[in-house]
């Protein structure tokens, strides 16, 4: 088995340039949710020449992929995923040009062994993770049904294997005042800037009453044109977001009881729905994570322990319907945060390309241990069960 990694190592040694250079172009053309033409045609192409049957446009979405490497034997289905797309005004500010370099890595570096190792490996290209869903949509499609184990790898400033993420739901809210002279005749007018004020200052009231790791945080959309005009009409965006999904949903209606007593003390009408995103929350395997970190520091690199400061992604849906992993490996020294420029710097860095090929590396021979180790794939499987 050991000698299995080695060589799948070698070989995605020996693709390095080939990867860099794919990473690079999509480094180097951003494009934004849904839009990510360019980068799943790259990523598509690559995978047909290395012996993938390819799929576009699988769940309804024109930049998806389904890549599927034919199985010589019975065995377990694993699944690799790539993000591509880019942030607005940012470029590549959360690094998923190097999450596609390294699922399309372990794609074909182990293509070169499948001949034989049991099981089936699957690549998907998962479009708009900022903000789009592109992995729920997928879901949704069935797309991970006879999935065993799905997993990709993002990076970060810190290295952390068995990390969770927050469940996250988007909201508007939406208040309808009356217009009046905000001079002249005040007392005629129904001030909408003042419920989403109101909301904003109910929901500070109750932050200190919520579980730590929750968060709760906006910004208003609109809030009047000019000063002498009493606001009609006001709104504001928030996210939600907390560990568990069960508890994001109990704070969706403590914020709604905010936005319905400002609508209630200025006499405005609320409207409010969900739109945007909504993830569920991740739930790590951890025994996958174990067998991904053993592979992770054996070549070389330390991994932290893990942090409660998270983010969201559509991962958390996947990990709900498959054992998943979603590592974190550090492309840069000291704290940057993710969406930043200097993060966006970084993932166009030798080391953030350094890093890539090790991901790819690690991700690969998890993959040879799901494919070979029986007992392994059973504890993934029961500790899944076990939920
Ligand atoms: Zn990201």
């Amino acid at each position: 088995m050991s000698n299995l990694k080695g060589e799948v190592r070698a070989e995605i040694d020996g693709l390095a340039s080939k990867l860099i250079e794919i990473s690079r172009w999509i480094y180097d053309h951003p494009e934004l949710k849904f839009e990510e033409h360019q980068a799943s045609r790259w990523l598509a192409d690559a995978l047909r020449e290395g012996g993938f049957e390819v799929e576009p446009g699988v769940a309804g979405m024109e930049t998806a992929i389904l890549a599927s490497h034919p199985a010589v034997s019975p065995g377990p289905i694993v699944a690799v995923l790539g993000e591509y797309d880019a942030l607005p005004g940012l470029g590549h500010a959360c690094g998923h040009n190097l999450i596609a370099g390294a699922a399309l890595g372990t794609c074909l570096g182990l293509a070169q062994l499948k001949a034989r190792l049991p099981g089936r490996l699957v690549f998907l290209g998962t479009p708009a993770e900022e903000g789009g869903g592109g992995k729920v949509k997928m879901v949704e499609a069935g797309l991970f049904d006879d999935v065993d184990a799905a997993m990709m790898f993002h990076p970060s400033f810190r290295t952390r294997v068995c990390q969770g993420s927050l469940a996250i739901t988007e909201l508007e809210l939406e208040f309808q005042g009356k217009a009046a002279h905000a001079s002249g005749s005040p007392e005629m007018g129904i001030n909408a800037l003042d419920a989403v004020i109101q909301t904003f200052n109910g929901i500070n009231a109750l932050r200190q009453h919520i579980k730590d790791g929750a968060r709760i945080h906006g910004v208003i959309t609109d809030g009047g044109s000019q000063p002498n005009i009493v606001p009609e009409h006001a709104a504001a965006l928030f996210y939600v977001r907390a560990p568990e999904d069960e508890y994001r949903d109990e704070l969706i209606q403590k914020l709604r009881r905010c936005a319905e007593g400002a609508a209630l003390a200025t006499g405005a009408t609320l409207s409010w729905r969900k739109v945007g995103h909504e993830y569920k929350a991740m739930r790590p395997n951890r025994r996958l994570a174990q067998a991904f970190q053993a592979n992770l520091e054996s070549l070389g690199e330390p991994v932290g322990k893990p942090t409660d400061r998270l983010g969201s992604t559509d991962m958390g849906d996947v990990s709900q319907v498959v054992p998943a992993i979603h590592p974190y490996i550090a492309i840069c020294e000291g704290e940057v945060a993710l969406h930043s420029r200097e993060f966006a710097k970084a993932s166009g860095s030798p080391r953030g390309f350094e890093v890539m090929i090790k991901a790819a590396q690690a991700m690969a021979m998890t993959a040879v241990d799901i494919f070979t180790d029986e007992g392994l794939f059973q504890e993934i499987e029961q500790e899944f069960q076990a939920g």
